[in-house]
C-alpha cells in the first residue's frame, strides 16, 4: 500500500465527486491488506466516509456542491435473482466503493449519487464516517429479533459491539451482557451502561450468565469474530433463543456443533451481512443522538500516515482508527 498522486478523473453523468473529510479503518480494509479478504487491486481502500459535495455529474438532482454526505459503499446491482427477491445486500455482482472500485483513502472520491446519503449538519464528519458500520450492526440487531425485557449478550466490545449494544439497549433489552478480553473496552462497555460486564480470561462467562439470566440468553449477538466465541454464543443462549454471527472468522475455520443442542434448544442460528436498506435509520439515529460515540476512543491520522494508521489499529488500542485527509 502506497500514497499516490493521481488525476481526477472526468465524472459521469450521475456522479458525485466528494471532498473526502473522514474515513474511518474497518477490520475489513485490515483483512483486505493482509491478504485474508477479497478486493480488487491497485484500488483505493476505504469504505467508511464522509464528505462534501465538490462537484456533480449533469443527471445528478438530490445533491449541489458544499452538501455535506456520506456512503453507502455497496452497490448492488437491482437486477439479479437475489435483488429481484428483495435480498439486495446478497446481490450476485455486489461491489463496493473502497473494496473492489475507489474509496474513502484519499483527498477526494467519485461515488454514483445513488449511494450517497446527506449528512445533517449536527453530525461530524467524525461521527458521520461511522454511518457504514452501524448500519450493518442495525441489522444484526434486527436479525437478533430482541423483544421488550430480553436478555441479550453481546460478545466483543469493538466499534461494532458497542453499537450493537446501544441498539440493542434500543430495542428495550432488560438485561444486557457484555463480554470482552480487553479493560478499556470492558470499560466503555460500562461507561455505556451495560447491566454486566465480563473478563472472558478471568471470570467464567458461561456461569456468570446462567447465575445472571433464567436458563440463558434470549439473544446472543457475536462480534469478535473466532472460533472460542462462535462456540460460546451457543453455550450461552437459552432454549428457543437466537445466535447471529456477525463478527468475521477467518474463512476456513470451523466449530463444533451437535444439531441435536439445536433442536433440543429450538435455537435460531443466523449470519449477519452488510446494510440492506439500513442507512437511513443509522443517520437518523446519529441525527437525534441516540448513538453516542464520544466515549469511543478514536484516533486520527493524516492521509500521509495511512499506513502508520494500518498498523496502529491492529494493535486495537483504540475503537476506531481515522482517516483525516485534511491534516
Ligand atoms: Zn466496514
Ligand atoms: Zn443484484
Amino acid at each position: 500500500m502506497r500514497i499516490k498522486e493521481r488525476k481526477i478523473r472526468k465524472i459521469m453523468p450521475n456522479e458525485v465527486l466528494i471532498r473526502v473529510r473522514a474515513c474511518s479503518i474497518c477490520g475489513t480494509d485490515i483483512h483486505i491488506f493482509d491478504g485474508s479478504a477479497n478486493s480488487n487491486p491497485p484500488v483505493i481502500l476505504g469504505h467508511e466516509y464522509a464528505g462534501t459535495v465538490e462537484d456533480v455529474g449533469k443527471s445528478v438532482v438530490r445533491f449541489k456542491i458544499g452538501d455535506r454526505v456520506v456512503v453507502d459503499p455497496n452497490i448492488t446491482c437491482g437486477h439479479c435473482y437475489y435483488c429481484r427477491r428483495g435480498f439486495i445486500h446478497l446481490c450476485e455482482n455486489l461491489i463496493a466503493l473502497g473494496v473492489h472500485i475507489d474509496g474513502g483513502f484519499a483527498e477526494y472520491s467519485i461515488v454514483p449519487e445513488i449511494q450517497l446519503y446527506k449528512l445533517p449538519d449536527n453530525i461530524p464528519f467524525e461521527w458521520g464516517c461511522l454511518t457504514e458500520p452501524l448500519s450493518c450492526s442495525i441489522h444484526g440487531v434486527d436479525l437478533a429479533d430482541i423483544k421488550v425485557g430480553d436478555t441479550v449478550v453481546i460478545l466483543g466490545a469493538g466499534a461494532i459491539g458497542l453499537m450493537i449494544m446501544q441498539l440493542a439497549r434500543l430495542c428495550g433489552t432488560g438485561k444486557l451482557i457484555v463480554v470482552e478480553p480487553n479493560k478499556e473496552r470492558r470499560e466503555i462497555a460500562r461507561m455505556l451502561k451495560a447491566d454486566i460486564v465480563i473478563d472472558p480470561a478471568e471470570e467464567d462467562v458461561g456461569d456468570i450468565i446462567m447465575r445472571n439470566s433464567y436458563d440463558g440468553a434470549d439473544a446472543v449477538i457475536e462480534c469478535a469474530g473466532n472460533p472460542q466465541t462462535a462456540r460460546l454464543a451457543l453455550d450461552l443462549v437459552r432454549r428457543g433463543g437466537r445466535v447471529v454471527f456477525f463478527g468475521v472468522c477467518d474463512r476456513d475455520v470451523k466449530i463444533n456443533i451437535k444439531p441435536w443442542e439445536i433442536y433440543l434448544k429450538e435455537l435460531t442460528i443466523k449470519g449477519s451481512y452488510i446494510n440492506p436498506n439500513t442507512f437511513s435509520r443509522a443517520i437518523e439515529l446519529l441525527t437525534l443522538n441516540k448513538i453516542d460515540l464520544t466515549e469511543f476512543n478514536i484516533k486520527r491520522f493524516s492521509l500521509g500516515e495511512l499506513l502508520k494508521a494500518f498498523e496502529y489499529h491492529k494493535e486495537r488500542k483504540v475503537i476506531k482508527t481515522l482517516i483525516i485527509p485534511e491534516t
